[in-house]
Parts: structure tokens; sequence; C-alpha cells
């Protein structure tokens, strides 16, 4: 056997069981076990475990060195899978980007795309992941699932995962995607990309390029888990067209229950909604966001009046946010919201790249008495002035038309 295991070493912790992308390792009286007939010397066991129980004999070594290129797992893990986030049995939003998304990366895969839903009466949603283009959809339908419990949900994903080896796992960016992935790639040893905003397929690899800001969102970086499957990354709403939704198509539906030993470890007592007034600047169709430049909190009052009239929402920049102008919940930016408005209305804004990253509009009206101001870079329309007297008379003009 190639592959060997120092038995006084291993502590039977199943790192290498998890990791292996062949399934080619199990656990026997809690110690490490190879299964000769499914490894492929691909190595992702040595570099995983904590004891360093795992070599490679030197024969083996030197075959592989002659072989060339080194085995890589996607020859095994297949199909591209989305975690169907739902919130009181509806699916949200970014599910339908990633499956867009996702049929593009499992098209140039040759592979499936596959959703997984976890929830309470779920015959709904599923009839909705079908319309949206998945191929199969694995479903967990149990009432303790009815609302996100991240211990049954991980337990029953890990599980899920180790069956069936996907190649690739995308979540949204959102509360529950954020709490819910790392727990599984810390579960099964694998890489997480975070708050991704560019997908796609490396050719002649076929590993998954990742591609996020970095540094201050002063650059692109394009990250790729090469060793570990699955690849998997999180991506921040608005940021992918949803894939459009063909009616009476249906996909295959495979149910499964939690896991036997998978137990809740904490319990919600209550869930306190956001109120009415606290509009998700994420699905608004026209969001007026306010800046450093309007001086102070109490001009946010205008811009309250503005999004009132045009229907939509406020937004604010992160120096604003910072100062306690606003809630951060209405922050736009790298480390806010991305908004995908038709309309974005930037005033008092600069206009810096962290602040650009979160627009994502159709069109983009920047209003600012600096004529130099980055922000006009990206503005559809731009008017040189100050915030004080320019949003008073789109008020006025919009009320003078109305009435
Ligand atoms: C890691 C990191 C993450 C970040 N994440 C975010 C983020 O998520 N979102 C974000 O917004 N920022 C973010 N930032 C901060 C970002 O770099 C900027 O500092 C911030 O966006 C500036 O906010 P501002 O445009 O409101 O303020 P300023 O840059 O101070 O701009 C104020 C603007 O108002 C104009 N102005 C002043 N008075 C008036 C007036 N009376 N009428 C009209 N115009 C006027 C000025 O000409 C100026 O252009 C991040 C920074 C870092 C390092």
């Amino acid at each position: 056997m190639p592959i060997i295991i120092d038995i006084n070493k291993c502590t039977g912790c199943g790192a290498c069981v998890y990791t292996c992308p062949f399934a080619a390792l199990e656990l026997l009286s809690e110690k490490a076990k190879v299964k000769e007939e499914s490894c492929n010397l691909c190595r992702a066991c040595l570099d995983c475990c904590p004891e360093e129980a795992i070599s490679l004999m030197e024969q083996a070594a030197e075959m592989e060195a002659a072989a060339g290129e080194r085995d890589k797992p996607t020859a095994e893990a297949a199909d591209v899978w989305v975690f169907a986030e739902q919130r009181d049995g509806k699916v949200v939003d970014v599910v339908y980007e990633l499956l867009g998304e996702g049929r593009k990366l499992a098209t140039k895969l040759g592979q499936k795309l596959v959703a997984v839903l976890l929830g309470s009466n779920t015959a709904e949603a599923v009839t909705n992941l079908g319309e949206r283009g998945a191929d199969r959809i694995h479903v967990f339908d149990d009432p303790r699932l009815s609302r996100f419990a991240d211990d049954l949900y991980t337990a029953a994903i890990v599980e899920l995962i180790q069956n069936e080896r996907p190649a690739v796992i995308l979540f949204g960016a959102t509360a529950i995607g954020r709490a819910l992935a790392p727990r599984i790639a810390a579960r099964i040893k694998t890489g997480l990309t975070a708050d991704c905003t560019g997908l796609d397929i490396d050719p002649e690899t076929r590993n998954l390029l990742q591609t996020r800001p970095a540094f201050g969102g002063n650059i692109m970086a394009t990250i790729i888990c090469p060793n570990h499957r699955p690849q998997m990354a999180t991506v921040r709403p608005n940021i992918f067209k949803k894939a459009p939704a063909e009616a009476g198509r249906k996909a295959e539906v495979i149910s499964h229950e939690v896991p036997k030993g998978a137990n809740l470890l904490s319990e919600i007592l209550e869930v306190v909604r956001a109120t009415e007034e606290m509009v998700n600047i994420a699905e608004a169709d026209v969001v007026v966001s306010g800046g450093r430049g309007l001086g102070g909190p109490q001009h946010f009052a205008m811009l309250e009046e503005l999004a009132r009239l045009l229907g939509g929402a406020v937004g604010a920049s992160r120096a604003a946010v910072d100062a306690g102008w606003y809630p951060y919940a209405h922050q736009v930016g790298q480390t806010g919201k991305t908004v995908a408005p038709k309309v974005y209305i930037a005033c008092g804004i600069s206009g810096a790249v962290q602040h650009q990253v979160g627009i994502q509009a159709e069109q983009v009206v920047a209003i600012n008495k600096d004529p130099d101001a980055p922000i006009f870079d990206i503005a559809t329309y731009g008017i040189v002035g100050d915030v004080h007297e320019v949003i008073p008379a789109l008020i006025a003009e919009i009320k003078k038309r109305r009435s």
C-alpha cells in the first residue's frame, strides 16, 4: 500500500476520512485505514493529518513523480450544488441568482446543477427551484428545520456531502449562509472563499475560479482550492442575475432525513423582525444614500422624505455610519450591503472604491459639490452642487409635479 498510516500516531480524529475526495479512507477500531482499491494517490490526506501520521511510500512518490501531473480530485467529485436558503418556506432571491450562475458552471463542467433544501412543508420551494433550473433537489423536510438551526443544518449537509461528493457548493452571503458555510467547510476540511463577486471554471484544471475584492477592495483576487473537494464559496446577493423561471419545469427530487445523532445544541426562543421602516435596501428599486457631505445626522430626514416620495429606501456610506448618523443595516459597500436598485442617488458621497463595489444599480445619480469626486466616474447623471440646495429642490419639484 503506497499510503502508510502510523497507527501509533493516529488518534482516529477522522480528518483524513472527511478530506479524502475518493472515499478511500475509513475508520476501523478508531484508527484510519486506506481502501487500496479507491486510493488515487492524490495526497490530500498527507496535509490534513494533525498528527502527521500519514505518509507516502518512497517508491510510490517516485512513481507519482514519473507520472508527471498529479491526479486531481475533480476526477471523482461531481456536480454544482446550491444551498437553497428559505425563510418562512419562501426561497430567498440570492438562491435564484446562484442557480443562474451555477448553471453556467455546471454546463462548463458537463455536470448537474443540484439544489439542497432544508425546511418544513417544502412543496412550494421544490416547485420554484425546479422551475429556476435545478436538475436535482436534495430535500430534508422536517418541522425542526423550518427555521435555520445551525447544528441540524450542518449535520444534514455534511452527511450529504460525504455521501454524494459534490465538486462545488455555493451559498448566499446572507447571515444564514455566512453562519453555515464555514461550519461545513471546517467539518469536511475543505476551503471556503467568502463574499465572491465572480465565479468561473478553469478550462484546463476544471478548478473553480473564485474572485473577490482583496486588500481593501484595491485588487480583485482569484482564489482556487485545487486539492480538496468540495470547493465552497459564499456569494453576495445582487451580484448575479436570477435564473429565469420556466413554468412547469421539474427537477428530480431526492428526500433525506436528518442524521439520527444530530441534536439541537441551541434553541431559538423568539424571532424579532426588523420594523417596517427599516426597508431592506438590498431589495429596494430606488436607494437614496447619504455620506459625510450631509454634515450631520439630522440631514438624513430630507433623504428619507425623498426616498418615501420615490418609493425607495435610504442607504449610507461607512463614514456616515461610523459617525453614528445612520444604522449599520443601511451601509452600502464592501463591509455593508450590495444594492441593485434601478436608481441609486448618492448624496454627499465621495465614491471611494469600497463604497462603489456595493453599487450594482442600473443608473447612478451623484450629487456632490466637488466636480472631481470619484463618484462622478460611475454616475449616469452628475449634479455638481450643495446637497442642502439640490435635495430640497428635487423634493419640491416631485411634489409640484404630483399635485
Ligand atoms: C476595509 C475597508 C472597508 C470599507 N468599507 C466601506 C463600505 O462598506 N462602505 C463605504 O461607504 N465605505 C467603506 N469604506 C470607507 C471608504 O474608504 C470611505 O472612507 C467612505 O466611503 C467615505 O465616505 P463618504 O463618501 O461619506 O465620505 P467622504 O469621503 O468624506 O466624502 C464626502 C463627500 O461629500 C462631499 N460634500 C461635502 N459637503 C457637501 C455638500 N454640502 N454637498 C454636496 N457634497 C458635499 C465632498 O466633496 C466629498 O466628496 C471602507 C474602507 C476600508 C478601508
